[in-house]
């Protein structure tokens, strides 16, 4: 059988496998780590650095087709590999997502099309662009340029002498101040494109975060006023048809108060991968965002996908396995697992660790009423944060 890469060993990477394997496929992964949840599960892994180039020759000998599923593998590596097999994304897509220079570009350049801007923003590179920063832009968030994520690598800031500290504080590397947007809701969509050009997506999903991680996705009609929900589908497409992208994107919004009704749409950043927030599709729909992954790697058909079910995914990071005074517990699964509607995924890593994301639980139901209902019990049983209000 045909041999599916994938750089990365996480959880993204497992579900991938899972997805592959499920078509007849065999599999390979790359990652440094003999206990890499991907490569556990692989029919091949090859235990080498991401840029080393006798691993990336023997993905490439092993593999048909190569994909990501690590944001930050070095784009250089993807350009080698781009050598020998298809590779999707392609080195150059995933490099402007790995820099939010690059990618406020990237959205700036298609505005005109997908209809949806960024937040104000300055790069900030050298002092003189410290000193030039307009005041209009503070309160703002200084992001670094490369390698945030889960809300790393970023300061919020209120006057000019806040951001200077922040920008000392984070190493004077590249970064790029962000006005603070008056934030109502935030919302991702997920599109899967083809060699071809074929574009499907997925309806968007509401997400909570908690202390700079996901902690909650909403999948159901009602998560969002229809309007917007369209403005963000056919915007995560135009931003993906725009650079030839191929495979599974993730374009996350803000929804701001702009006094308007349902309020304004902001593009945040993207993530060029099957991303956490569409880990309900695994249960709700009969089309996941990892079998999409597969099918446009693989050059197969893309179907539009069909949500059958309103859904709630709630995280498990390593915070589950603790109790309150820090001792170390196994969450109540028993409890979990009986109630009707909650999917249980674990990735199989060895160790909690607060922060860490572990697994997440998939609810389903009939009716909105019914998923809200069992969301709201597995979170009291697991204590977990961000579905206040619901
Ligand atoms: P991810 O793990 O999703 O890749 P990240 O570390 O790359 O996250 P962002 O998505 O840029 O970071 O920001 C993290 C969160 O901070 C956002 O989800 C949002 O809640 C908040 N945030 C970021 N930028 C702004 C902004 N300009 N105005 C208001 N809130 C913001
Ligand atoms: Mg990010
Ligand atoms: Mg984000």
């Amino acid at each position: 059988p045909a041999t599916l890469g994938v750089m990365g060993g996480g959880q993204l990477g497992r579900m991938f496998v899972h997805a592959a394997q499920r078509l007849g496929y065999f599999t390979a992964v790359l990652d440094p780590d003999p206990h890499s949840p991907a490569g556990l599960v692989s029919h091949h892994h090859v235990q080498t650095d991401y840029s080393d180039a006798s691993g990336l020759a023997q993905l490439a000998a092993l593999s048909d087709a190569v994909t990501t599923e690590f944001e930050n593998v070095p784009a250089g590596a993807l350009q080698t590999l781009a050598g020998q097999r298809p590779v999707a994304p392609g080195a150059a897509a995933v490099a402007i997502a790995q820099n939010r220079i690059e990618e406020k570009s990237h959205f700036v350049a298609c505005a005109h099309v997908s209809g949806v801007s960024c937040a104000p923003y300055a790069v900030i590179e050298t002092p003189a662009q410290l000193e030039a920063v307009p005041a209009e832009l503070l309160p703002g968030i200084l992001k670094t340029a490369r390698m945030g994520y889960d809300g790393k690598g970023q300061v919020r800031v209120k006057n000019a002498a806040e951001l200077a500290a922040a920008w000392g504080e984070l190493k004077q590397v590249p970064c790029v101040l962000e006005k603070l947007m008056p934030l109502k809701a935030e919302c991702s969509v997920i599109v899967a494109r083809g060699w071809n050009g074929d574009i499907v997506g997925f309806a968007p999903q509401r997400n909570v975060h908690v202390d700079g991680i996901l902690a909650v996705t909403h999948a159901y009609e009602s998560n969002m006023p229809a309007a917007l929900a369209l403005r963000a589908q056919a915007a995560t497409k135009s931003i993906a048809n725009h650079i030839g992208y191929v495979g599974v994107l993730c374009v996350e919004f803000f929804v701001i108060d702009d006094g308007s009704e349902h309020g304004g749409l902001i593009v945040n950043e993207m993530a060029p991968r099957p991303h956490n927030s569409g880990h309900h599709t695994m249960d709700a729909c009969d089309v996941s965002q990892f079998d999409l992954q597969v099918h446009a790697m693989a050059g197969l058909p893309l179907p539009a996908p069909r949500q059958h079910s309103p859904a709630i995914m709630l995280n498990l990071l390593g915070d589950v396995w603790f109790d309150p005074q820090g001792q170390m517990r196994t969450p109540d699964w028993q409890a979990v697992l009986a109630l009707p509607g909650a999917h249980l995924h674990l990735y199989g890593k060895l160790h909690a660790r607060p922060g860490r994301k572990m697994g997440h639980l998939n609810i389903t139901g009939a009716d909105l009423a019914g998923v809200k209902a069992t969301a709201r019990k597995a979170a009291d049983i697991l204590g977990l944060p961000g579905l206040d209000g619901i």
